[in-house]
């Protein structure tokens, strides 16, 4: 049988409510799919400079690096906002995306029948299977380019670079053509290459990645277009492949159109096996501790954990659909409509656990 090492990291706000809630999805899937998982866990974010100084302990590293995969709460907080840059919780976030080679960052933004009308895009222009894949690139570009501030004509100025070497632009388009070839065989490339050299650079070698895949259809676009195509034909989109910058961007409006943040999971791959899984939201610190927080992005979260990093494609889809089901009647506060039942976080995570 199967046994799967994970590393817990819950981090701060509601992230120990939600992956709690995770957990016991977990577990039941892999009762119901004959594997097994131990559990670690480990410091990261605010919770990690409390008890250590800072937001990323060498031990949270080892950890994670030890085990198959990483499922991730939230971090950050108010009682940490006055600490330096480079020591606030985000700057964990950052750190260990670093340390774990996590170079793509994969949201989908699916919208589930139930909850169609909490998209704000009118339901014609939605159709009834939206279900675009954003692959961003997540360690290089303006980001982590060089950056500095000068004087230009004796005034203050502040400069960033954009740049991406040929083997980074490959191994992201590799991640976004194989994931296409088990989707709908279309991948969209974003750039601005127009006017950016680091964008033209982009497009020939993404061009030259494609020929790897005869059956996928590649389109380019620029990012502006793409922004504005997001909302007018979301449904024209299968898997968009974009740099850090634009892929930031993007991946917002595209959650956006599938409505509440509290439903949208992600994956961070580093190429092998190991994954970092968490939810799109924040640590949500206005309502912590109050057990209303919705669980479902981190329960979607286990649920490509276990397609991606575990191959348990099956289990990952029961999850999905216990999740559908269970939505047609029950939802949380954040996306309460008026007929539903009104339950907790808890309670969610009972249910989804039920149906399965
Ligand atoms: P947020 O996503 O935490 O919250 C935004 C709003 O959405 C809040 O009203 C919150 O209550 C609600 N919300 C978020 N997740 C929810 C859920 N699962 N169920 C119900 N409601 C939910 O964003 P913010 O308020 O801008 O940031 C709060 C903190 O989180 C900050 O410290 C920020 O830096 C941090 N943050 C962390 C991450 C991360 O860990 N990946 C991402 C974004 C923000």
């Amino acid at each position: 049988m199967n046994n799967y090492k994970i590393t817990l990291l819950k981090g701060d706000g509601i992230g120990p409510e939600i992956v709690n809630q995770a957990v016991k999805v977990l577990d039941k899937a892999a009762e119901k799919f004959d594997f097994t998982v131990t559990y670690d866990e480990a410091l990261l974010g605010g919770c990690a400079i409390d008890a250590t100084g800072v937001p990323l302990p060498e031990e949270t590293v080892a950890k994670c690096k030890a085990s198959d995969s990483v499922l991730l709460g939230a971090v950050g907080g108010p009682k940490w906002d006055n600490q330096p840059g480079n020591n606030r919780p985000e700057a964990g976030l950052l750190g260990i995306r670093g340390a774990l080679g996590l170079f793509a960052n994969l949201r989908p933004s699916v919208i589930f029948g139930p909850l169609k009308s909490a998209s704000p895009i009118k339901d014609d222009i939605i159709g009834d299977n939206m279900d675009i894949m954003i692959v961003r690139e997540l360690t290089g570009g303006i980001y982590f380019g060089e950056r500095g501030r000068k004087e230009v004509g004796g005034q203050p100025a502040a400069w960033d670079t954009e740049q991406y070497t040929v083997p980074e632009i490959e191994r992201i388009a590799r991640v976004a053509f194989d994931l296409a070839m088990k989707r709908d065989k279309r991948v969209t490339s974003v750039d601005k290459a127009n006017v950016l050299e680091s964008s033209r650079l982009w497009r020939e070698t993404v061009i030259r990645v494609s020929r790897d895949y005869p059956e996928v259809t590649l389109n380019h676009m620029y990012v502006d277009n793409c922004a504005m195509q997001l909302v007018r034909n979301p449904k024209q989109f299968d898997v968009i492949v974009t740099s850090n910058i634009f892929g930031d961007i993007l991946s917002d409006e595209a959650s956006m159109i599938a409505g509440s943040i509290g439903m949208l999971a992600s994956a961070s791959l580093s190429g092998g096996k190991l994954g970092l899984y968490e939810p799109i939201h924040g640590s949500a610190p206005d309502i912590a501790g109050q057990n209303i927080a919705n669980p479902l992005a981190t329960i979607l979260s286990v649920a490509m954990m276990l397609r991606y990093s575990l191959g348990q494609s099956e289990a990952a889809e029961a999850i999905e659909a216990a999740v559908s089901e269970v939505l047609k009647t029950n939802r949380t506060p954040d996306i309460y409509e008026e007929g539903m039942t009104k339950v907790t976080c808890e309670e969610m995570g009972d249910l989804v656990c039920a149906q399965l």
